[in-house]
């Protein structure tokens, strides 16, 4: 079988699916003023033959996980349709996604139902009002409510994210609130530590916070490192004998983050993407057009693998193409 290898050794089973650039949200450091459409954008995302053809390919490099997100997955019309068909037609074994949840109390019947095996929900702060002013929607409750549904459907993987953002979670208090919210859930909460983008400078130097706080916090009151798996994500996950969930940790600029990358994306426009950071977008479209196109579609992503870097240097500032990660897919 064909893998996705790099020229260092790195393997890669996982994919973060991005299938729209389009967000609801007007998430104070990735959208702030809101999604919107530049001038002469058609919005041509990819379409769900499209998205079928590229899984099918997938699948045949390895790929045994895809993770679909935006811009916010559950705003396209046909977000059901193309669920339901990677589950159905793609082979991959794990199709999960990554949502600001604005609708989950509506939909979490039907995720369970279209078979989606992980959700990750996007809540930087379980208080209403700063959740409130954060996103600039007053959703908090609707998606601890939908999130109440899931478990009372016996949905297993819940994941719950939060970026690391000065005077808004950053207090061993704020830590302390999450962790009351994970001690008799099965839910692991993760935070992200804030990353530049290219539109976000100013608000990142503002509110960067290092990681370090949370994993001080996390030795200080016993939280045990956890290693993980193949196919899993970039979080360092923490157990703690009197809580049902985990804690994790997301932290790009730690000095090994790139060593266990084993992730690729792809934009919501065909193009892969070798890493967040990076200074290319290859296009895959060309090759999406007919069934005919796989093999050659699965030589291109093969021969594009060798040319990711090393490592992203983003701790040097250097963003590469990504503006926002709405627009690349986070
Ligand atoms: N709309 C979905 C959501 O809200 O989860 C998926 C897309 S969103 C871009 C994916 C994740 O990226 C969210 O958890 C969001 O908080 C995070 N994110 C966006 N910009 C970020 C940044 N500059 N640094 C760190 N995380 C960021």
């Amino acid at each position: 079988m064909k893998t996705l290898t790099d020229t260092f050794g790195r393997k890669f089973p996982y994919i973060r699916l991005s299938i729209t650039d389009v967000c609801n949200y007007k998430c104070t450091y990735c959208l702030p003023e809101g999604y919107k459409k530049m001038p002469g954008d058609t919005r041509n995302f990819m379409t769900g033959e499209e998205i079928s053809r590229l899984t099918k390919a997938l699948s045949e490099l390895g790929v045994c996980k895809i993770r679909l997100t935006g811009g916010e997955p559950t705003v396209r019309k046909d977000f059901f349709d193309i669920l339901k068909n990677m589950k159905k037609n793609s082979n991959i074994p794990k199709i999960t996604m990554t949502t600001n949840g604005y609708q989950l109390d509506k939909i979490a019947k039907r995720l369970h139902e279209s078979g989606l095996d992980g959700i990750n929900i996007s809540i930087d702060s379980l208080n209403r009002e700063t959740f409130k002013k954060l996103t600039g929607h007053d959703r908090l409750l609707q998606i601890l409510e939908g999130i109440k549904i899931l478990q009372g459907l016996n949905f297993k993987n819940i994941k719950v994210n939060a970026v690391l953002l000065k005077g808004i979670n950053d207090t061993y208090e704020e830590f302390e609130e999450f962790g009351d919210f994970i001690k008799n859930n099965k839910i692991d909460f993760r935070f992200i530590e804030l990353m530049q983008t290219g539109d976000n400078l100013d608000f990142f130097k503002k509110n960067h916070v290092s990681s370090k706080i949370f994993k001080d916090y996390l030795k200080k009151n016993k939280w045990v490192y956890q290693t993980y798996g193949k196919d899993a994500g970039p979080s360092l996950n923490y157990i703690h004998p009197e809580y049902k969930g985990k804690f994790g940790l997301i932290a790009p600029y730690s000095k090994d983050f790139c060593k266990t990358c084993n992730r690729l994306r792809i934009t919501s426009r065909g193009d892969l993407r070798l890493c967040l950071f990076g200074n290319t977008g290859i296009s895959l479209r060309h090759l999406l057009q007919n069934d005919s196109q796989k093999d050659e579609l699965v030589d291109l992503i093969i021969k594009q693998l060798h040319l990711k870097k090393e490592s992203h240097h983003l701790e040097l500032g250097k963003t590469g193409i990504t503006p926002n990660l709405s627009s690349t897919g986070g």
